[in-house]
């Protein structure tokens, strides 16, 4: 298993790591097969979107606020409640397929993690399953 640490910026960001992910690829030297990223953190979540207008990530982070305002009531007493819902509803985990050493991904695609109770250090576990 490898790992990339990711310096969040802000309480909400969504950070594009695709760049350090193929870096790790090329560092393993797996030409072919599945690459599973996980976010061991419960306020921090992994997903795949657009990697060229950076309207979709504010739009996303304005939508997501929409759903789960940061200042909403909950009764979590970290106060951090928001981060919790929405790093579930953004999810832990993605995967993306390895072909001649590279993410096939989608010509508009990024892999973002994202970021609910920043600024932190955040991880992401890597592995990648020849194949
Ligand atoms: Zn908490």
């Amino acid at each position: 298993m490898h790992k990339i640490k990711v310096e969040t910026a802000g309480p909400r960001e969504i950070v594009d790591v695709t760049a350090s992910v193929s870096r790790l690829l090329r560092e393993i030297g797996v030409m072919k097969g599945v690459c599973h990223l996980f976010v061991p953190h419960t306020t921090a979540g992994i997903t795949i979107n657009e990697n060229t207008d950076p309207n979709v990530r504010h739009d996303m982070l304005q939508a997501l606020e929409r759903m789960v305002p940061a200042g909403g009531e909950y009764r979590h007493a970290e106060g951090n409640a928001a981060a919790h819902i929405l790093a579930s509803i953004i999810g832990s985990s993605t995967m993306a397929f390895v072909e001649n050493g590279k993410l096939v991904l989608g010509a508009w695609q990024a892999i973002y993690l994202c970021e609910f109770d920043g600024p932190r250090t955040r991880t992401v576990l890597i592995r990648v399953l020849p194949g």
